[in-house]
């Protein structure tokens, strides 16, 4: 609560969200059914649209192109236009988690193909890109310089990749050549040696911003709501504590957070037995949508949230660094492991308290 005065400035965000369907989920986990499954999409587009309009938040919606070819999948998306704010990124065409295996015809496809579809069907230009287990080799970001893309949203700096990758390889059923090319899932071992903050690369001339998920700074685990999620449903004073301690942390640091939802943050145990595997959704429906709601409040009051390209515009004009954020996003080098930033972070985080590190 800031009281009847000035409420104090607050440091710039984004917040996006990873339309995955249920069929992506479920072959993903392998099963061999995922082709005929339900959608869920206008259950959670319609969920989406009321609690973040309850906050007045922003979206950018990354869109899986293969939805675009149903038309009721196509309403629910379309649908996300009531937003206070919105964006329609591209996630692939049809969310293989393993674009770094692909050869370049493929991942041209799969990219140009649904940014083509979201012109098509929702009437804009895709700017920005994720891929699908945040895979992202450099082919990608030439082909998003060929379409002037501004951003791409590929990196999940974290260091509990490797358990994620185990905890996921154990899970699935995945069998063969598809196990294989999922053994780099989450970026592999040296992404969480990129930076937790967005920065600017070159490929072929064309420049760009890489925004990556933001992790906790210094300890570098998740902190996206879709794991708050998970955590709370172990326990959620200690989910909630981790999330205030992860906002002061990117306040102190100057991290510009950038954080993403899933469809499951917005379903409850009793809205599909199927989804039951995922991490999270054991809770019921009301719990989930009232611990969604405290961290997307907290969120709003903790930050200026934008959408991932409001957020981009915000950068490039330097705005980001007004709040009273350290300025250390770095928008000429194209060095994302420059050590500098490490070192000015490791001298700004040093006066935190250590019980703030603690959990
Ligand atoms: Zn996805």
């Amino acid at each position: 609560m800031n009281g009847p005065n000035k409420p104090a400035p607050r440091p710039i965000a984004s917040l996006s969200i990873d339309f995955d369907n249920k069929w992506a989920y479920l072959r993903a986990a392998g099963r061999s059914d995922w082709e005929s499954v339900t959608s869920y999409l206008n259950i959670v587009a319609e969920r989406v649209l009321e609690t973040l309009g309850q906050f007045n938040l922003p979206l950018t919606v990354f869109v899986v192109g293969r939805d675009l070819k149903n038309e009721s999948d196509v309403r629910a998306i379309e649908s996300l236009k009531q937003l206070p704010a919105h964006e329609f990124a591209n996630h692939s065409m049809n969310h293989l988690p393993w674009m770094h295996t692909m050869d370049q015809r493929e991942i041209f496809d799969e990219i140009v193909g649904t940014h083509d579809a979201i012109e098509m069907s929702l009437g804009c230009q895709a700017k920005g890109f994720r891929g699908p287990g945040f895979s992202c080799p450099d082919e990608v970001l030439r082909v998003l310089g060929k379409l002037n893309y501004v951003y791409d949203a590929s990196i999940f700096p974290t260091s509990l990749a490797p358990v994620a990758r185990a905890v996921f390889m154990a899970r699935t059923k995945l069998k063969g050549e598809q196990k294989e090319k999922a053994k780099k899932l989450y970026g592999g071992f040296a992404a969480m040696r990129n930076p937790n903050r967005p920065f600017r690369r070159t490929v072929d001339n064309h420049s760009l911003w890489e925004i990556p998920v933001t992790v906790m700074p210094l300890v570098r685990t998740p902190i996206h709501f879709s794991y708050f999620t998970f955590l709370a449903s172990v326990s959620k004073l200690a989910a909630k504590s981790y999330l205030r301690t992860a906002f002061r942390l990117c306040r102190i640091t100057g991290t510009a957070p950038s954080l993403l939802l899933h469809p499951p943050d917005f379903l409850g145990r009793e809205d599909d037995q199927q989804m039951a595997y995922f991490p999270g959704m054991k809770m019921p429906r009301q719990e989930k949508l009232e611990i969604v709601r405290w961290a997307l409040q907290l969120y709003s009051q903790s930050f200026d949230v934008h959408t991932m390209i409001g957020q981009s515009h915000k950068l490039l004009g330097g705005q980001a660094t007004n709040n009273g954020v350290p300025n250390t996003i770095n928008t000429t080098s194209d060095d994302p492991t420059s050590p500098d930033r490490e070192n000015h972070l490791v001298q700004l985080t040093t006066t935190i308290p250590r019980s703030t590190l603690s959990l």
